[in-house]
């Protein structure tokens, strides 16, 4: 039984999540005290009662202690069950995140599985559906397994109300070396909007220009979606390389101001980009689970961030598996897997 603190290093969902994926793929059962202890509302929220929710039903797991607002929760996995699942989180809660604790269980499953997911797909703080499908998923794909994504519908916060579907055929999953990102192909900036002013949209695409001021004029745009399915604002800034796409976003809320967002995001990009790294702050820290399960693979990135060390000692923890991170000369970090 491994006994985890959810307080220590980044101290929040991201534990839990990272947990129980690794307890379905080891089959070592946990208990994790003061969750989200980081946060200034420590406990479970619903986002995170529903992934952990999904990671029983598909690995035949027990958990005591799972509600809104718990502190503790003990968690022993059964087998894992591929086949057709559906999840709704019920509000905004992200769909991305109820995938990101079922996905590598199921793509080393011994069949198939069809997931739908409805909550939020373009909401704070956590990987927008454009991230997943552009970014994450072609990178897993190059380990073995075929994993697809449709949008079917958006969700904002805080209303929710979006689907993803997402088709997993598994894999054994192989080590790949992802170090350059090979030559720019395309460069875009989308400011969605819909069922709110279009004056938003144009005050978030005037920064983002600033900030990335030699990108053509064509690469800045405006989406206006069906007022449905708003309230909602996401501003996505994508750059396509031959071996990586990296996608920044930003996230409307009330209150915060359009340019403020906008500055953020397209900052974001512009560190990125001069980093020379094949992957950003946060496609770092999503790599790790996948390439552990290689038990192998390396890749470049900018700045180390909290969410990454935090993943890399709980999979050290459940696997034994540890990475070596080091600065080239470069300046890009190497993050590589070592037994
Ligand atoms: P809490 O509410 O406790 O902060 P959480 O469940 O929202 O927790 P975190 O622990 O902050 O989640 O983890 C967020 C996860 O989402 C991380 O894996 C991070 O890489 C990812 N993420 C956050 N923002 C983005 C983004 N803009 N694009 C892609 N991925 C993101």
């Amino acid at each position: 039984m491994i006994i985890i603190d959810g307080a220590e290093g980044e101290g929040g969902g991201q534990v839990l999540r990272y947990a129980c994926a690794l307890a379905l793929l080891t089959g070592e059962a946990f208990t994790i005290e003061n969750i989200r202890g980081g946060r200034e509302k420590p406990g479970l929220m619903r986002q995170h009662v529903t992934a952990i929710e999904a990671a029983c039903v598909i690995g035949g797991a027990e958990c005591t202690g799972l509600a809104v607002g718990s502190g503790r929760i003990g968690f022993r996995p059964g087998k894992v069950t591929p086949g057709d699942y559906h999840f709704a989180v019920g509000t905004a809660g992200s769909t991305g995140l109820v995938l990101q604790t079922i996905l590598v269980p199921l793509m080393l499953a011994d069949a198939p599985s069809r997931l739908v997911v409805e909550g939020g797909t373009h909401a704070m703080a956590a990987p927008p559906f454009d991230f997943i499908e552009r970014t994450l998923l072609p990178v897993i794909n190059r380990m073995g397994p075929t994993i697809s994504a449709r949008l079917v519908r958006h969700g904002f916060f805080p209303r929710g109300g979006g689907r993803i579907e997402v088709d997993i055929v598994p894999a054994p999953l192989r080590p790949i070396e992802c170090i350059d990102r090979g030559a720019r192909r395309s460069v875009s900036a989308t400011a969605l909007i819909a069922g709110i002013p279009f004056d938003i949209a144009d005050r978030e695409l005037k920064v983002a220009r600033k900030v990335l001021a030699d990108w053509p004029a064509d690469a800045f745009a405006t989406r206006q979606l069906p007022a449905e399915q708003g309230p909602g604002n996401a501003l996505l800034i994508e750059a396509e390389f031959e071996e990586v796409t990296e996608v920044m976003s930003g996230f409307g809320k009330l209150g915060v101001p359009a340019e403020r967002l906008a500055q953020t995001a397209a900052k974001r990009m512009a560190g990125y980009l001069a980093s020379g790294a094949f992957a950003g702050p946060y496609l770092q820290d999503q790599l790790l689970l996948p390439m552990a399960f290689a038990h192998g693979g390396a890749f470049t990135t900018v700045k180390i961030s909290e969410h990454t060390r935090t993943a890399a000692s709980l999979i050290e923890r459940f696997t034994g598996t540890c990475f070596r991170v080091s600065e080239r000369e470069d300046g890009r970090n190497l993050i590589e897997v070592i037994r």
